[in-house]
């Protein structure tokens, strides 16, 4: 059996939000950029997820909650989200969802994978927030530890904000470590308690933030996980109109160098997701996101251990 792709991705996930910050362009956008660098074939049908199921959702998700979602009821649980509320929204975020638990099944084959979606760390198990209807890292940990693929799965978060939801869903779990390394002085306020929670100054700029996160990633390979969930936001970058990191491209690619490949050292399967990104020019987020998953596919290439620059 060939393996499948070392990438998810699905044309369904440009679903049309109406004028926002949020880019939903951006996931047709970075697919195109790995296809015109050669480093993702030209017919995409192979990296198209399963279909969400209200089983796979509800792996992170509360009852109550799904059946709003489901029936499009604006209520205190959706009303949060600073989206609109369609059936194609929640249908592009469901399949998001399994997208993620997609990426993380082909990571745990190729030693390393690229959702090109995904991220949406806001979302609680009983409510939206932030842009995000359902939470894709909480569901996709959760199957693979229900299945019993991995015993300990970390996620690794470096949005320029804290990944709040995602703390919240794990806060009581064990076999999940959470870090998040983001913007102290930025939404969400209050934060909540994750595992490992790092806020960092306005202004940080690449030295700092690499000072900062690698002791952080030593914690993460303390706790020994057997699969990494990487939330690659791309608004730590300096052009971001919702981050104040001021990251540049050098920064950027060095964070993705230093968990993509951190892992790949470790030999510990490491599936990355896009996460948040809301540059001036849209150009620059699917440059930031297409490095992330250039970086994830090259690890597969060359297998978990393969030699590394
Ligand atoms: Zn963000």
């Amino acid at each position: 059996m060939t393996s499948r792709p070392a990438a998810v991705w699905s044309p369904r996930y440009a679903c049309d939000i109406g004028a926002h910050v949020f880019p939903t362009a951006k996931y047709a956008a970075t697919l195109q950029a790995l296809v015109a660098s050669g480093d993702l074939p030209e017919a995409p049908a192979a990296l198209e997820p399963p279909p969400a199921t209200r089983e796979l959702l509800a792996a992170a998700h509360d009852a109550d909650y799904l059946d709003d979602l489901e029936a499009l009821r604006w209520t205190p649980r959706t009303q949060y989200s600073e989206l609109p509320l369609t059936r194609e929204i929640v249908d592009a975020f469901a399949l998001g969802a399994s997208g993620t638990t997609e990426a993380a099944r082909r990571a745990l084959q190729r030693g390393a994978a690229a959702h090109l979606g995904g991220g949406l760390h806001h979302a609680y198990a009983g409510h939206a927030e932030g842009f995000c209807y359902l939470n894709d890292l909480a569901v996709a940990a959760r199957v693979l530890l229900r299945e019993g693929l991995v015993r300990r799965i970390a996620v690794v978060d470096l949005d320029v904000h804290q990944g709040n939801g995602t703390a919240h869903i794990f806060r009581d779990e064990p076999a999940v470590f959470t870090l998040s390394l983001h913007q102290e002085n930025n939404y969400p306020n209050p934060k909540e308690s994750g595992d490992l929670d790092v806020g960092l100054a306005d202004g940080t700029g690449d030295e700092a933030y690499l000072a900062a996160l690698l002791p952080a990633l030593e914690r993460v390979w303390t706790f020994a996980p057997e699969l990494v969930l990487y939330q690659a936001g791309a608004d730590p970058y300096a052009d971001d109109q919702l981050g104040g990191l001021a990251l540049s491209f050098a920064g950027l690619e060095a964070r993705d160098r230093a968990v993509i490949e951190g892992c790949a050292r470790r030999g510990i399967p490491v599936a990355a997701t896009l996460g948040g990104g809301y540059a001036r020019r849209l150009e620059d987020t699917v440059r930031i996101h297409a490095t992330t998953s250039r970086i994830a596919l090259a690890v597969a290439r060359h297998g978990a251990r393969g030699a590394l620059a």
